[in-house]
């Protein structure tokens, strides 16, 4: 029996993307009475960085996918750290500390 090779594999991994040059990466362009859809790019504002080609939409689904979760966790992390080791856990600490020690009279 012959092995069954299962067509192309699905690819995750991440394709280097450029901002579209027609639209300037915003998806659209402006016509002369509305804005169309970029042919471009697929109206995604994304091509590949190697090629220059839009990418095909079910590629570039995913694509996109990989980079807003990773603009997610970028985010999640920045709001982790703000609220972890930002001035207002600072101030908290020195306020407490502050009256205690300076309040103490012993009489
Ligand atoms: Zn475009």
């Amino acid at each position: 029996m012959m092995k069954k090779s299962s067509g192309p594999a699905f690819r995750a991994a991440q394709i280097d993307l450029a901002k579209c040059l027609a639209c300037h990466g915003r998806a659209v362009i402006s016509g002369v009475f509305h804005e169309l859809a970029c042919v471009q790019c697929n109206a995604s504002g994304w091509v590949a960085v190697e090629t220059g080609d839009p990418l095909p939409l079910e590629v570039l689904v995913t694509q996109l996918s990989i980079r807003l979760q990773a603009a997610d966790h970028q985010i999640e992390q920045l709001k982790r750290s703000a609220l972890l080791g930002g001035p207002a856990t600072q101030y908290d600490e020195n306020n407490r500390r502050g009256p205690g020690a300076t309040n103490f009279t012993g009489d």
